[in-house]
Order: structure tokens, then C-alpha cells, then sequence
């Protein structure tokens, strides 16, 4: 699953750094796949070109690109957004469900094996 950030965000930035993917973005800004991950390497073996920045999911607030979002697994024990977050507004995306397995899966695509 992926983590998503509610409209309670105050925008004080701190969840952004902790993110081993790069899957946080402050609101209005663009973002990318290649971002924080090692898809520009890669690119020839894509079908898609990770380095296209795309459109802001939030323009107000701080938001998860949920493509990105492993609930770092891979890396922590436990989403660092979620724990670092002063107002507890980073929270289990139900509308994108993911096993376990799939979320390493997902890691080992966006950082490589
Ligand atoms: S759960 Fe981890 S990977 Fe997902 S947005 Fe938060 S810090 Fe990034
Ligand atoms: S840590 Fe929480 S309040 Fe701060 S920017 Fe991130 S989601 Fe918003």
C-alpha cells in the first residue's frame, strides 16, 4: 500500500528528505520517476522515459507520488514520512493496495536489484 498525505499537511517539509524514494513532493512542484531512483540508468531498457517531469499531484500541500511510495520497504522497518510527521497526516493509501511482496518487488524496480 501506498501512504498518502491528507489535507490536515501543515507543508513543514520534514517528511521529504526521509523518503528513501523520492516519492514526496511539495505541492505545485513537478516530479519524476527518475527522481532519487536509479530508473535514468535504465532508461534504455524502459519503455517509458523516467526522466519526464510530470504534472503536481496537490498544489497546497505535500503529496506521495504512490508510483514511488514503497512504505520504504526495503529500507526501514517502519514509512519514515509516517513517523517523522508532527501532525500524523501520512497515512495508508486504501485506494492502492499492495502485499509485501510487491512493494519489494517495486523497490528492486525503482533502485535495481
Ligand atoms: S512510506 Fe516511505 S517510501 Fe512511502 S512516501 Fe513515506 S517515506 Fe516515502
Ligand atoms: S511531515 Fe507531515 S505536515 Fe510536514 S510536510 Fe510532511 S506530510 Fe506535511
Amino acid at each position: 500500500m501506498s501512504i498518502k498525505i491528507t489535507e490536515e499537511c501543515i507543508n513543514c517539509g520534514a517528511c521529504e528528505s526521509e523518503c528513501p524514494n523520492q516519492a514526496i513532493y511539495e505541492g505545485g512542484k513537478m516530479w519524476s520517476m527518475s527522481d532519487g531512483t536509479s530508473l535514468k540508468k535504465r532508461k534504455e531498457e524502459l519503455k517509458i522515459d523516467p526522466t519526464i517531469p510530470k504534472d503536481p499531484r496537490k498544489q497546497e500541500i505535500y503529496f506521495v507520488v504512490s508510483e514511488k511510495c514503497t512504505e520504504c520497504v526495503g529500507f526501514y522497518e517502519e514509512p519514515q514520512c509516517a513517523m517523522i510527521c508532527p501532525v500524523n497526516c501520512c497515512i495508508l493509501d486504501k485506494n492502492h493496495l499492495e502485499s509485501k511482496e510487491d512493494l519489494f518487488k517495486k523497490k528492486n524496480f525503482l533502485h535495481g536489484e
